[in-house]
């Protein structure tokens, strides 16, 4: 345990120092609460502590199985289709293990949030929280952006040859130059902004938690498991964990989108049939718990290179992105493609002799209408709920999957792209040429992003699936916020871990009146 409150009073109790969680409890701890925060895996007081594979942005080292830095679930992606997946577990949550891809929410994101109710998170409302958690090393002067915010932002200018054959390709296709992708510009390709300095990882518990250690209103409990809230007539008052219960005035929880609608669920918040049939009391029937999950599909178009590509001194797997609007679309582009510059065998297992091995375009779909679910089959917090995706269930996106993959391919046969392929390894032409064979190759190569939002997501009153209202309180119980990716009505058109991030600063304005 670090901080020097020890077993006193506390105004917050926080679940989980993830990506909204450590940005949530440093703005009450510097708005004079007095906070203790729980965190399920390690804990690492200064940057130079944590461990080098989380530490190392080159690659996504901590994910996979067995790593004591994940959580590791099984999910239902389709029917037919199970995948894993992770969350962080440890100080920092997810962004201490995720790809250091760093792009905001885009105004028609946020603008849609608020046109279902909740006003309080417009994109002009939630702008100067994006501008505060930032430090952007390319941009300090621009309006949009901030210069002296915890999180480091940077855009890597790589010279790696398939950096610059995915931006010849995606200009002879006739995309837009999209040079800053965290301003309010129309998509296109452009250099990918990261939460990355020097090669760290720059996760917001080294952001956040690191220079606040030693204040005397903030304490953080390491390897503290907590099994649920407890509730007093109708008021959260603490929260069970693994050695015994903790109280304090107010309890929130930024467990992310898996764990905290379980926790709710576990504490007697959710649908009750569910709960009840899991053998849980029912304090308050909570149809929204667990329901209108989205996430962003996704699978890998691999290519062969025809030379070996050079892999240069500290290079980060990713570069640049795409984003683009499917045919028909109008918003801030529901299609992305993202160019790996390093193998799989590097970027996920250890490093080695760069080898000669395929390489990957991401394609993922960014604003799915399928909505997935979470299902509480246990009243023991040690068994994972059910986590069915359904993905594709809509036919609008089986049709923009179907789009974005054929894009991958048309963006390797530019010419451009096309000197460095010997081959799409793959995906078959027969397959690219025919729709029903392209679903059928889809559904057997598809994965996720890993970006699961929307589990316990806010709405207006009157709206029987909103879980939270707007400030983030849960309904039926006083007391009680959820601040994390599970609240986000849809998760967001680009990767939610920076708006994860906002969504913890923003919450601290509305939990202290800003
Ligand atoms: C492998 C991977 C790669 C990703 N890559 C990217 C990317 O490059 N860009 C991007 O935008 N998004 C990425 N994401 C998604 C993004 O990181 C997450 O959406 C975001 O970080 C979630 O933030 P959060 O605050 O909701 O939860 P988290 O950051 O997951 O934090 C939740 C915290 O709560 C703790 N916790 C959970 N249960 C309990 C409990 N019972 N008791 C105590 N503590 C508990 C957890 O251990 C964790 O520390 C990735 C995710 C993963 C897993």
């Amino acid at each position: 345990m670090t901080g020097g409150a020890g077993n006193g009073h506390w105004d917050v109790v926080v679940v989980g120092a993830g990506s909204a969680g450590c940005a949530l409890v440093a703005r009450l701890v510097d708005a004079g609460r007095r906070v203790l925060l729980l965190e399920a895996g390690a804990d690492h007081a200064q940057p130079a502590d944590f461990p080098a594979v989380l530490r190392d942005a080159t690659r996504l080292g901590a994910v996979g199985p067995g790593s004591p830095a994940t959580w590791s679930y099984t999910a239902r992606l389709t029917a037919e289709l199970d995948h894993p997946v992770v969350r962080g577990r440890g100080v920092g949550g997810s962004s201490a293990v995720n790809g250091g891809y760093f792009v905001r929410g885009t105004r028609a994101d946020l603008d849609g949030w608020a046109a279902d109710g909740n006003d309080l998170w417009s994109y002009d409302a939630v702008l100067p929280s994006f501008r505060r958690l930032e430090s952007d090393r390319d941009l300090s002067g621009d309006p949009a952006h901030g210069g002296t915010g915890p999180v480091p932002v940077t855009r890597v200018r790589s010279a790696h040859p398939v950096a610059d054959a995915f931006a010849g390709a995606c200009a002879e296709l006739g995309f837009p130059a999209e040079p800053d992708k965290n301003a309010d510009g129309a998509p296109g390709h452009g250099p990918l902004p990261m939460n990355v300095a020097d090669g760290v990882r720059v996760n917001t518990a080294m952001a956040y938690l690191s220079p606040r250690r030693g204040s005397p209103d903030l304490s953080v409990r390491g390897d503290t498991v907590v099994t649920r809230v407890v509730v007093r007539s109708g008021r959260a008052v603490g929260v069970q964990t693994t050695d015994g219960v903790v109280h304090a005035d107010e309890v929130v929880l930024a467990a992310g989108a898996v764990a905290s609608p379980h926790l709710l669920m576990l504490s007697g918040i959710g649908p009750a049939a569910q709960l009840r049939a899991a053998g849980v009391e029912v304090l308050v029937d909570a149809p929204g718990v667990g329901a209108d999950v989205t996430d962003h599909p996704d699978l890998y178009l691999t290519w062969q290179p025809r030379h070996e590509l050079p892999v240069l001194p500290d290079q980060l797997p990713l570069a640049s992105v795409l984003n683009a609007r499917a045919a028909g679309s109008t918003g801030s582009g529901d299609l992305e493609v993202l160019p790996w510059l390093t193998p799989f065998s590097q970027v996920f297992g250890a490093p080695g002799p760069p080898a000669r091995e395929d390489l990957a375009l991401g394609l993922a779909l960014m604003q799915e209408d399928s909505r997935g679910q979470l299902t509480l089959v246990s009243a023991d917090p040690s068994v994972q709920p059910r986590i069915e995706h359904r993905y594709l269930t809509e036919a609008s996106d089986r049709r923009r999957m179907r789009e974005v993959v054929r894009l991958g391919a048309q963006l390797l046969r530019t010419s451009s792209f096309a000197p460095l392929v010997a081959a799409r390894t793959g995906l078959p032409d027969d397959a690219l040429a025919e729709d029903r064979a392209l679903d059928q190759w889809v559904r057997a190569h598809l994965a996720t992003a890993q970006h699961l939002a929307g589990s316990a997501r806010m709405g207006p009153d009157g709206d029987p699936g909103a879980v939270v209202d707007q400030h983030l309180r849960v309904r039926g119980v006083v007391g009680l916020r959820v601040v994390d990716t599970s609240v986000m009505p849809r998760v967001p058109s680009r990767g939610p871990a920076a708006t994860a991030v906002a969504l913890g600063e923003r919450a601290a304005e509305l939990m202290t009146g800003g």
